[in-house]
């Protein structure tokens, strides 16, 4: 029993076909003992990305309402030394933000040489809740796609490797979640009319994600649907893919320089 992480570029995603509850039968003790470890991993990559300082990577967290961005910034922040981490929020722009194109506030939040960005939604915010609360056009929405895939081009080219994650909960789940925020004084703050106003346009919501994330698919930036359901599952998921992302690009301290102990008083 397997469920594919992500689709080749062109193909049509759908996320009814995706199972929330996927967890690869594994249970949830093994997989917090397997999160745990790749902490220790993410922690030195992450580390050597940082004195290396040429290249660097942007997690991107998109998903509806309760679907975990939080719980998944807290999970690679227990791995990751906050050095080598910024963390940034999107929220409804302001009138500054309003005054620029939908990609200024986003651009000039991205990770510097040496560092891992995590964004609590993103640019996608864009195509979907822009599209869904009719905030705009469709012929502006709709341009947007082919205007994100050419953005992201341009910052994968300039060493920025994007790594996009959409934390697929099921309407169940997500009603169990908001329900217990509701009751929890301590997480009702988290909530307000417009998040329960948003949960009634579910349908509206999903078909919104399958466009985006069939159209923004790309060879250099692609999509990768995380079954969020259990939460320990979500985490791993993520947490191996940050592993894998960092593993690859390899990143090395910068060379060592033995002449210039010589020069200590
Ligand atoms: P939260 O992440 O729960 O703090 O809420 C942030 C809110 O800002 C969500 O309701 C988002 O849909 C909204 N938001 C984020 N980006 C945009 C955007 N570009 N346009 C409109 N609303 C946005
Ligand atoms: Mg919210």
């Amino acid at each position: 029993m397997a469920q594919p992480l992500c689709l080749p570029p062109g193909s049509d995603i759908r996320l009814a076909d995706f199972d929330a509850d996927f967890h690869e039968g594994l249970d949830k003790e093994a997989g917090k003992t397997e999160t745990r470890r790749l902490w220790e991993e993410l922690d030195d990559l992450a580390y050597r990305l940082y004195a290396e300082a040429r290249r660097a990577v942007v997690v991107v967290l998109q998903g509806i309402d309760a679907a975990g961005k939080d719980g998944t910034i807290r999970m690679l922040a227990r791995g990751i030394s906050p050095q080598c981490l910024d963390v940034v929020s999107f929220k409804a722009p302001s009138q500054l933000e309003l005054a620029h194109d939908f990609l200024w506030r986003v651009h000039k939040s991205m990770p510097g040489h040496g560092r891992i960005g995590i964004f609590n939604r993103s640019h996608y915010e864009d195509v979907i809740v822009v599209r869904v609360r009719k905030l705009v056009s469709e012929p502006v929405w709709r341009s947007r796609y082919d205007q994100i895939n050419a953005f992201e081009k341009l910052l994968t080219d300039g060493g920025l490797t994007i790594v996009k994650c959409f934390l697929h909960i099921s309407k169940d789940e997500q009603r169990e979640r908001l329900e217990e925020r509701l009751r929890d004084p301590h997480k009702q703050w988290k909530l307000g009319p417009a998040d329960l106003d948003d949960r009634r346009h579910w349908d509206s919501f999903e078909q919104a994600y399958d466009d985006a994330l069939t159209k923004c698919n790309t060879e250099h930036a692609p999509w990768h649907i995380v079954p969020a359901n259990r939460k320990w599952y979500r985490d791993l998921v993520v947490a191996r893919l940050v592993r894998q992302t960092l593993e690859r690009l390899d990143p090395r301290f910068p060379p060592y320089d033995p002449t210039l102990i010589t020069s200590l008083e």
